[in-house]
């Protein structure tokens, strides 16, 4: 069949981060292009604009006043602390994440993307149904190429009293505010939500089954994260797991593993994320998939039937919108070409930047200090903790930690961490210098900007 022959050159299934980018792109490449969203979180955008990355960081705005106005009085600032209306913080963030989605609809239209408001299943390498919303019966398509872009979503194990909980989807509206909140889980969900929340006001007790929150950081990282998170008021409870959970009058009341029980308002359960492939026709077609049903790609993020391909979370690698869109755009150039004069992109997983926004933040890209001892045997560490020049005044015991590990024999920088006020604004900016490969005597010859925390990464002897 000659590309003409088919419906569209590409299908995207998926509107979220990853599937929206690679529409748009490729439909601006002259190609003919098709998306499908079954608007199952919300509007086009997936889950970072409707339930992830965008709703949670202005919610964690909003935490981020609670303390602003406390430490106010230390710079001469009077007067009671205004109160939180839930109703107006919810209210407002629903209307700003409706207004992006209409963005989204706007940017796909205006480039040519045909959108449909459907399930897709996959019924063969270049063909699909789709079940439109609200609309009786199915339409089918063919495509000359189909991506997979669904995202993936919340998972909650099996455990007695497993209704009673929610997953992180269900925060952003929860009703009533919850005065108590128990959150289970040591990973990035767990770890924002409960600071958001104790900001916000709840008493948050949070629960890990392990020994240290946030595996896979820095080890220094995770300590002197959680030791933050604990100053500020989150109970967090190591080597804790919840056994069931039962309804009561005065609330949930929760038993733990270990026979101690507690009662709460809210259980909110971030114990991970799935991929969503359920009733996309993966098997019928012969996608291949792994244990967790993630879909496998190739270098070209080809699956293992070459017509289809697929990037973001449905692949369960690097679980970050900036790695999606990435992926979608390599996706285009391979599919379509690359920009006019430009060389066809490519996708690196090292040195990719990440944030967890607990309060205070976590800024880290590169190697951990345990991974370079690893790769590179012989490494130097530099660090520096302190009290940064805002809390001079304000009253607050929070403390900054700054962290580079140096390959020894080469003196390249392979890993650098930071928890601080604005760890990921600060990160951002020096994940440049590592992907290029600055020395430690880069850093050095490198001025700082005075007064500020980011200068400490220059200034470490
Ligand atoms: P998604 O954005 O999940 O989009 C998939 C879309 O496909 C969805 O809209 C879904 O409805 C649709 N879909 C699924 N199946 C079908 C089907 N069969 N037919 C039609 N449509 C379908 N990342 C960051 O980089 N920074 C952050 O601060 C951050 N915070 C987060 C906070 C939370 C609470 C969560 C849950 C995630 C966060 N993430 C963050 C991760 C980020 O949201 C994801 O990595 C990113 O959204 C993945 O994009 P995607 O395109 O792969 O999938
Ligand atoms: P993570 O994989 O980060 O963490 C899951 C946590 O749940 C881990 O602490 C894990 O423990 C624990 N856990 C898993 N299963 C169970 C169980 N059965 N009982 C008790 N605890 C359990 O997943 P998240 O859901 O927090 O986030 C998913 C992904 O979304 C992240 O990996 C990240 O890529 C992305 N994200 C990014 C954000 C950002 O960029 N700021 C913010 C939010 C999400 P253990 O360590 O012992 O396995």
């Amino acid at each position: 069949m000659s590309t003409s022959n088919f419906d569209f050159d590409l299908f995207v299934i998926g509107g979220g981060s990853g599937g929206v980018r690679a529409a748009r792109m490729a439909a601006q490449r002259g190609a003919r292009v098709a998306l499908a969203e079954m608007l199952g979180t919300g509007g086009l955008g997936g889950t970072c604009v409707n339930v992830g990355c965008i709703p949670k960081k202005l919610y964690s705005y909003a935490a981020h006043y609670a303390e602003a106005f406390e430490e106010s009085h230390g710079y001469g600032w009077e007067g009671e602390a205004p109160v939180l209306n839930w109703a107006t913080l919810k209210a407002n963030r629903a209307k700003e994440i409706s207004r992006l989605n209409g963005i989204y609809g706007n940017l796909l239209t205006s480039a040519g993307v045909t959108v449909f408001n459907a399930f897709a299943r996959i019924d063969g390498p270049q063909a699909l149904v789709l079940k439109l919303n609200g609309e009786p019966g199915e339409k089918r398509l063919t495509a000359k190429h189909i991506l997979i872009a669904t995202g993936g979503r919340p998972h909650v194990p099996d455990f007695e009293g497993r209704e009673h909980v929610i997953d992180s989807n269900a925060m952003f509206d929860l009703e009533p505010f919850p005065q108590r909140l128990l959150v289970v889980g040591g990973g990035y969900i767990a770890c924002e939500f409960a600071s958001i929340f104790n900001g916000l006001g709840s008493t948050v007790t949070q629960l890990y089954r392990g020994e240290q929150v946030l595996r896979g950081f820095d080890d220094e990282i995770r300590h002197f994260a959680a030791n933050e998170m604990i100053k500020a008021g989150v109970d967090l409870r190591l080597g804790a797991d919840v056994a069931f959970i039962t309804k009561t009058a005065d609330g949930l009341r929760v038993k733990l593993k270990d026979g101690g029980e507690i009662t709460t308002d809210g259980v909110l359960y971030a114990t991970g994320r799935v991929p969503t492939v359920k009733g996309l026709g993966l098997e019928a077609v012969g996608v291949a998939q792994g244990k967790g049903g993630e879909v496998i790609v190739d270098e070209h993020y080809r699956t293992s039937v070459p017509s289809i391909l697929a990037v973001g979370d449905v692949t369960s690698r690097i679980q970050l919108t900036p790695v999606a869109l990435g992926e979608a755009m390599v996706v285009v150039d391979h599919l379509f070409g690359p920009v006019a004069g430009k060389a066809a992109r490519s996708m690196s997983y090292d040195f990719v930047p990440t944030a967890v926004f607990c309060h205070p933040n976590i800024g880290t890209v590169g190697l951990t200090e345990a991974q370079a001892r690893e790769q590179h045997g012989d490494v130097t560490i530099f660090r520096s903790e302190f009290k940064s020049l805002r809390h001079t005044l304000s009253g607050s015991t929070e403390r900054t930690l700054m962290k580079l590990v140096v390959d020894t024999k080469s003196d390249r920088v392979v890993g650098l961490h930071m928890v601080g006020a604005e760890a990921g604004e600060i990160v951002q900016g020096f994940a440049v210098a590592l992907k290029a490969g600055a020395t430690k005597a880069v850093f050095d010859s490198t001025i700082g900007i005075h007064p500020t925390a980011a200068e400490e990464f220059v200034t470490m002897r």
